[in-house]
């Protein structure tokens, strides 16, 4: 079951001037239930990579299905609407509203989306418990820690049923063990609820603990493998 295929992209920035590859002849094919970390070094393109994914950019040429559906030339509203009921986005600053609580932020989309009233209250309050922090649904982001904050941004992604969750950085704002606990808690919805689950990052305890793992390198895809101890590393 196909979630993502991407075919050869490129995106060229500064086209007129000096062109900069930051992406130059990717393919990627995702499956459903996947947990992939896309690695490498700073510009290698993995920022971009996710933004072709996930509908934010367009590539300068190629394409990107997302359920068989090509995004690459939707425009406008068709497109944002596509992007809310279909794409889970995490990214490292959290991007929460600070003036509503973490229930809030979760029900936001569900708002947006005419979410009849009960649905949505149960539907928040299994997210809660989902990424652990049900006892938290009235505090204001800025009364929670960074590794609250996080998991009300995954609850959030998770909140309008997408086919996937796009996560740039997830972890890079957290100290080693809230990044821990991030990675347990999304590792758990990867494996009870099938989420697939696609991040970058450059933080070795994070990629040692992915099912697969792709490498670019200037705009190219260097290496894609499966690790060995997945399953019962941590
Ligand atoms: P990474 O996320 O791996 O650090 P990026 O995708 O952010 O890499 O960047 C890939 C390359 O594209 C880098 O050389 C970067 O400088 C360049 N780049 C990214 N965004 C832009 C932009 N908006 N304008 C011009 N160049 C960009
Ligand atoms: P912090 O960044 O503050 O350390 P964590 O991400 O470690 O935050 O934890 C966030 C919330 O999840 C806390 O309320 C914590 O009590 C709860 N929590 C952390 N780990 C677990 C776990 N293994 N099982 C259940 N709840 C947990």
């Amino acid at each position: 079951n196909t979630v993502i295929d991407a075919h050869n992209l490129v995106k060229i920035y500064d086209e007129k001037t000096i062109p900069v590859y930051a992406l130059n002849g990717v393919h990627l094919h995702i499956e459903r239930g996947e947990f992939t970390a896309i690695k490498g070094p700073s510009g290698s393109g993995k920022t971009t990579l996710l933004n072709m994914i996930g509908g934010l950019d367009e590539p300068t040429s190629g394409y990107v299905e997302i359920n068989g559906t090509n995004i690459t030339k939707m425009k406008g509203s068709a497109l944002i609407d596509f992007r809310l009921h279909n794409i889970g986005f995490v990214f490292q600053s959290y991007n929460l509203i600070p003036v509503l609580t973490a229930k809030e932020n979760i029900e936001f989309i569900m708002l947006l989306q005419k979410t009849p009233t009960k649905e949505r209250e149960t539907r928040v309050m299994e997210l809660l418990k989902q990424v652990g922090i049900a006892d938290k649904a009235n505090k204001r982001p800025p009364e929670l820690s960074g590794g609250q904050q996080q998991r009300v941004a995954v609850a959030r992604a998770l909140a309008p049923k997408p086919q996937f969750i796009l996560a740039d950085e997830p972890t890079a704002n957290l100290d080693s063990v809230s990044a821990g606990n991030l990675l347990d808690m999304m590792l758990q919805l990867n494996k009870e609820e099938n989420m697939t689950f696609i991040f970058s990052t450059h933080d070795q305890r994070v990629i040692e603990r992915a099912r697969r793992v792709i490498t670019l390198e200037d705009g190219k895809i260097v290496k894609d493998t499966a690790p060995i101890s997945v399953m019962h590393a941590g």
